[in-house]
């Protein structure tokens, strides 16, 4: 075990080196020194960040006809976090190491209050545990005052109930039907850290989906296992490793006391198996305390009987930051391989699917020439305004291949002087490294063929 926990660190550092080094994830506010744990997306990262969102969106938006999506406000009437009960419950217990002050959630320090610290190894010297709502609060409009206090939303599922009956009114969909949403959440967690797994603002992809009240527990739990095998293909889509995956299913004393199941989807991190994902079965909770706080009828009416009912909700949530970092474990891989003069040397691939590639496709010109450079042109322009290229043309070639292996791009088209005469280019794929000469008129094609 030590062996693969070390393997693991090693792993950590280079992806954190990997994604700062191409400019995939960088330190946020860092010419002022940072600011907590907080990341930004470089031009790759946003890249793969937007692919991600787009393939969620196309796989269970967009391919499926019994969900929907919405993008609503952040900033919510505070009442709603009154009637979900974020603002009584959204709490972190916080408990603070008494010899040298490092800071963490009581729930995940190892044995808690009797625990040892992670930092200075003081056994069981922690201050009283102290509750922290984790929700950030500012003010509507320029006055400071208690009446205009609102927060961040701290999760992107409770547009979906409070927008339900509007919704199913306009989209006229039969129950069973979801509502999706991908966007921002802020938590003011306790402790951040683990790169992008912990962070104060991140973002969500959430699926409230709702269901006739069910007469059994079968007739729920066939929903549940739908959504477990759902998030299993999406898993698999964006080439996360199910070898690292483990569902968890929660004991009833551990979970929410509406939810009738939960299983949390947890990823083998190098720093230990967290959660990457949730489902649950929320019951009716969530509509009958809006429709409670609201006075307004939340219920749905059935288009052909009139019958009013109200439906019960399976979620499937799921963090985009922790999703790409699970991606980029996953996809981090290193091979020996020998150079043209027959010398060893590592290659570090980014075994990423195209799909999610921030790149599909580089176009490499052998040398800068401009007659060569003219073809190289061309060709980026016309796949261009079909898919991602980046256009390299320094360095050696070698070199510039070994940059797109490990930005994950799955293949490198090259144009030689050879290209002048046969009207031909190279096409290599990223994960065998074969090239084939290809002609450019049926370049396109071939792309288009390899990249779905
Ligand atoms: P944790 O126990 O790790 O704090 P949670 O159970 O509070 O997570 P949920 O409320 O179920 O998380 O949120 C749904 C999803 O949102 C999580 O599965 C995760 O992917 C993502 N998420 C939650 N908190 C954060 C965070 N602070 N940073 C990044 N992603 C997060």
């Amino acid at each position: 075990m030590p062996k693969k926990e070390s393997k693991d660190t090693e792993l950590m550092d280079k992806v954190v080196r990997l994604a700062r080094n191409r400019g995939f994830i960088f330190p946020g506010s860092e010419i002022y020194g940072g600011l907590q744990n907080s990341w930004d997306f470089g031009p790759l990262g946003a890249e793969l960040k937007k692919n991600v969102k787009d393939l969620w969106w196309k796989m269970f938006v967009h391919e499926r006809p019994d969900v929907v999506g919405i993008d609503a406000n952040i900033i919510m009437n505070t009442r709603t976090w009154e009637a979900s009960g974020h603002i009584d419950g959204f709490n972190d217990v916080l408990i603070e190491c008494k010899d040298c002050h490092e800071r963490y959630r009581e729930d995940e320090l190892d044995g808690g209050l009797k625990g040892t610290c992670e930092k200075c190894g003081t056994k069981a010297q922690f201050t009283s545990p102290a509750s922290f709502n984790t929700m950030f609060k500012t003010n509507l409009g320029p006055i400071e005052s208690d009446d205009n206090v609102v927060y961040l939303r701290p999760e992107t599922a409770q547009a979906m109930f409070v927008d339900f009956p509007e919704i199913a009114r306009v989209s006229r969909k039969k129950l069973p039907f979801g509502i999706a949403q991908i966007g921002k959440a802020f938590r003011n967690e306790i402790t951040t850290g683990n790169f992008i797994f912990r962070l104060r603002e991140f973002e969500q992809m959430e699926i409230e989906y709702f269901i006739e009240p069910p007469k059994t527990k079968e007739n729920w739990e066939k929903y549940f296992n739908q959504w477990l095998k759902e998030i299993r293909r999406w898993l698999k889509a964006v080439g996360v490793d199910m070898e690292r995956i483990k569902e968890v299913e929660i004991p009833k004393n551990e979970r929410a006391h509406y939810s009738g199941r939960t299983v949390d989807i947890e990823f083998q991190y190098p720093f230990g198996q967290k959660e990457l994902y949730g489902l649950a079965y929320r019951g009716d909770y969530d509509l009958n305390a809006h429709e409670k706080s609201s006075g307004e009828n939340l219920k749905y009416r059935d288009l052909k009987t009139g019958k009013e009912l109200m439906p019960h909700v399976i979620e499937p949530s799921m963090g985009v930051e922790r999703t790409i970092l699970a991606i980029l474990l996953s996809a981090y891989t290193e091979e020996e391989v020998k150079t043209a003069k027959g010398d060893k040397e590592v290659r570090i691939v980014l075994k990423i699917p195209s799909i999610i590639a921030p790149y599909k496709v580089a176009i490499l010109p052998l040398s800068d020439k401009p007659e060569l450079r003219k073809i190289a042109e061309k060709i980026r322009i016309e796949l261009g305004k079909e898919i991602s290229v980046d256009y390299d043309a320094t360095q050696s070639i070698g070199k510039r291949y070994r940059r797109q292996d490990e930005i994950g791009t799955p293949y490198c088209v090259t144009i030689d002087f050879e290209s002048l005469e046969d009207k031909k280019v190279t096409v290599r794929d990223r994960d065998t490294m074969k090239q084939e000469r290809v002609k450019i008129e049926e370049l396109r094609d071939l792309l288009k063929t390899k990249l779905t």
